[in-house]
């Protein structure tokens, strides 16, 4: 699954930084990472270097997020830079789908979340105190009133209602023309994620679902959902769109399809598949 944590990742909070240690630097410019193109190749790497002032870079506090393959890795947000190299790339995350390896890439989801993060909680939201790193947790804590903060991450659900051998999808206007994807919205607090299921259907197309089923779920860091997807059963009511939310909803099915489907970086795509791969499947 995109951007679920690769094999070879182990995140931690504390490394034994080693001066003299290369490691893997994943360093934003807002939301643009850098990564190195040597030799005009297509291959694109995360910088391997024991500091990122040997690119002429200079960066906020780093955080360490892990190791990959036994190499530590960190992520920090820049803060000048000194010389912007030829092989430099600062590129925008979901461009970067195919480019990279499926697991530095879903690193780097990672890594843009902490170091998004760091940037914004430099203080604490209540009395405005500089916040102080939280030893052994991935925590920030204001050193006046002992507020503490965690990364956040916004869950979403995304539902794939099946009535027979149709599905629905649906496409809200900031689509591209002819896509059309799974009903999604966030949950809200106090909600159980089956209740946020509930209303977002009934909300955005008037009809009642049940049998809700657990698909999968991706981290999302644009800038940090996890989407947790289901597939449910339609049970009553006819389509009546909230025009505010989306444009258009239907009964979509194997053989009727919409033109544009969710791009396979996404766990919309990955639902519709799974529907459609089930529908084909001969009954036994
Ligand atoms: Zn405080």
């Amino acid at each position: 699954m995109i951007f679920s944590t690769p094999q070879k990742f182990i995140p931690a909070t504390k490394g034994v930084r080693l001066a003299s240690a290369k490691a893997l630097w994943f360093i934003f410019k807002k939301n643009e990472l850098l990564v190195i193109q040597k030799d005009k190749s297509e291959e694109l790497e995360i910088p391997n270097v024991t500091d990122p002032s040997e690119l002429g870079i200079k960066t906020g506090p780093h955080q360490f997020i892990g190791y990959y393959d036994e190499q530590p890795c960190y992520t920090a947000v820049v803060t000048g830079m000194t010389t912007e190299q030829d092989s430099f790339i600062w590129s925008g995350l979901r461009s970067l789908f195919g480019k990279l390896s499926d697991e530095l890439f879903s690193i780097s989801g990672r890594a843009y979340q902490i170091a998004d993060w760091r940037r914004s909680h430099q203080y604490c939201g209540s009395c405005g105190t500089k916040n102080t790193l939280q030893d052994g947790e991935r925590c920030l804590v204001c050193p006046s009133c002992g507020q503490l903060h965690y990364p956040r991450v916004s869950p979403a659900i995304m539902v794939m209602i099946q009535k027979d051998e149709e599905f629905l999808l649906a496409r809200s206007p900031h689509f591209i023309p002819g896509m059309y994807s799974a009903l999604a919205g966030f949950s809200e607090p106090g909600e159980t994620l089956e209740e946020t299921v509930h209303r977002e259907v009934y909300e955005e197309v008037g009809i009642r679902i049940k049998n809700i089923r657990y698909f999968a779920s991706q981290p999302w860091p644009f800038p940090h959902s996890l989407m947790i997807a289901f597939h449910a059963d339609y049970e009553s009511g006819e389509i009546n769109i909230d025009p505010n939310e989306i444009e258009d909803a239907n009964w979509f099915s194997v053989n009727k399809l919409p033109n544009r489907l969710p791009g396979l970086i996404s766990i919309s795509r990955k639902l519709i598949d799974a529907t459609l791969d089930q529908l084909k499947r001969p009954l036994v």
